[in-house]
């Protein structure tokens, strides 16, 4: 314990999920590993599943966190190379996993068995791991990547969850064909992006909202091509059969049969929502088209450094508002009243966190 480094941050204790500020001891630093100064970290509606144990499996306190940038302060021996003090970098939803199975040796190591979660994970001290609301965190080299000089820190923090969320599974399922016909269900923060990225990989984007109020915005800012709003009977009559793809990002229970009914015989629901309860599918909407449901969840190390990559390439923006760590839990609110255009990102280190 003796010289160890005391961080702090935020937590939640209870399924109230309501933050306030805890402190708490990192574990000592090993060959392979990084220690960053965090500076900014998103605030994803899973961090708020997770704070009222909605995925039944949260231990208090939980310090979430997992769209983390921060800068190095420190790289351990074995990756002084690859990690220099003072740069910008991003650590997302895991940071660890066994490295020895065919998922960690193909890629694809976010569905490894051993995977380890950024917070409420069980790190390798056998502590519990500590997202990002936090001054400080250690992590394993392997599960931290680079963020591209062009990007504003803050830009970068929701590509860590959000970005990889989508860019991921329209990489996995729809390869390099481009001119698809896209939805995006539901415009927060990872429908967002998912339509930033779908647009600059060359796809036709219609958004799938559950009211008009983000229509201007979808179309005009984030360069939609189209804009349902779902209990419009019309609007989605008028484009049954007509989509490739539908990315759905709801965070709740939902009728997806309906949503089924706007693929193309062949189509495929990719789905990235977490629903707190089971959804319930109709075969024959199933059967009837030969449509996938098809589940995705983040991407590996290696899409995340490649979305990053991407971001800087196609100069894309996301909308944020960033806000400081005494804002969180009203910032929690105003998600959940879909209140926010379209991600929370916490100035960290401009913030008191005493
Ligand atoms: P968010 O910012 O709250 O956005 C969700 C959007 O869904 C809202 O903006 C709203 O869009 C729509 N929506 C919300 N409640 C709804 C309801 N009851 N019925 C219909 N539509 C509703 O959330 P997020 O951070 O983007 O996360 C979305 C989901 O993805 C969460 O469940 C999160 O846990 C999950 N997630 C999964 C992964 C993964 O790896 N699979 C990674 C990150 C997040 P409209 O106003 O347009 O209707
Ligand atoms: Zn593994």
């Amino acid at each position: 314990m003796e010289g160890r480094r005391v961080a702090v941050g935020w937590a939640a204790r209870d399924p109230a999920g309501v933050l306030s500020p805890y402190s708490f001891t990192l574990r000592d630093m090993g060959p392979g590993d990084v220690m960053l100064r965090v500076l900014y970290c998103g605030l994803d509606h899973t961090d708020v599943h997770q704070m009222r144990n909605e995925i039944h499996m949260t231990i208090y306190p939980l310090v979430p966190g997992h769209e983390v940038v921060g800068e190095v302060m420190e790289a351990g021996k074995d990756v002084e190379g690859r990690f220099k003090v003072g740069e910008i970098v991003g650590v997302g939803c895991i940071v660890g996993s066994c490295g020895e199975c065919i998922c960690c040796k193909s890629n694809r190591e976010q569905y490894c068995s051993k995977m380890v979660f950024t917070y409420n994970g069980i790190d390798v001290d056998g502590q519990p791991t500590r997202g990002g609301f936090a001054s400080t965190m250690i992590v394993y080299h392997k599960f931290v990547v680079h963020i591209p000089k062009k990007l504003a820190p803050e830009q970068a923090a929701p590509l860590l969850c959000a970005g990889v969320t989508a860019y991921s599974p329209l990489k996995h399922f729809c390869g390099e064909e481009k001119g698809l016909k896209g939805g995006v269900l539901g415009l927060g923060g990872v429908g967002h992006v998912g339509v930033l990225i779908a647009k600059a990989m060359g796809h036709h984007v219609t958004v799938i909202s559950s009211s008009n109020k983000k229509r201007e915005e979808a179309l005009e800012h984030l360069g939609a091509d189209a804009y349902i709003v779902s209990n419009d009977a019309r609007e989605m009559d008028g484009a049954v059969g007509s989509l490739d793809f539908i990315l759905d990002t709801i965070p709740a229970v939902h009728s997806i049969n309906s949503y089924l009914s706007l693929l193309k015989p062949d189509g495929k629901l990719l789905i990235v929502g977490v629903a707190p309860q089971d959804l319930q599918v109709s075969t024959t909407a199933l059967i009837l088209g030969r449509k996938t449901i098809a589940g995705s969840f983040i991407g590996s190390i290696a899409d995340t450094q490649e979305v990053l990559n991407f971001w800087e390439e196609k100069e894309l923006k996301s909308m944020i508002e960033t806000v400081k760590m005494d804002y969180v839990n009203k910032a929690v609110e105003r998600m959940e009243k879909n209140d926010v255009r379209y991600r929370f990102v916490l100035d960290v280190h401009g913030s008191d966190l005493s």
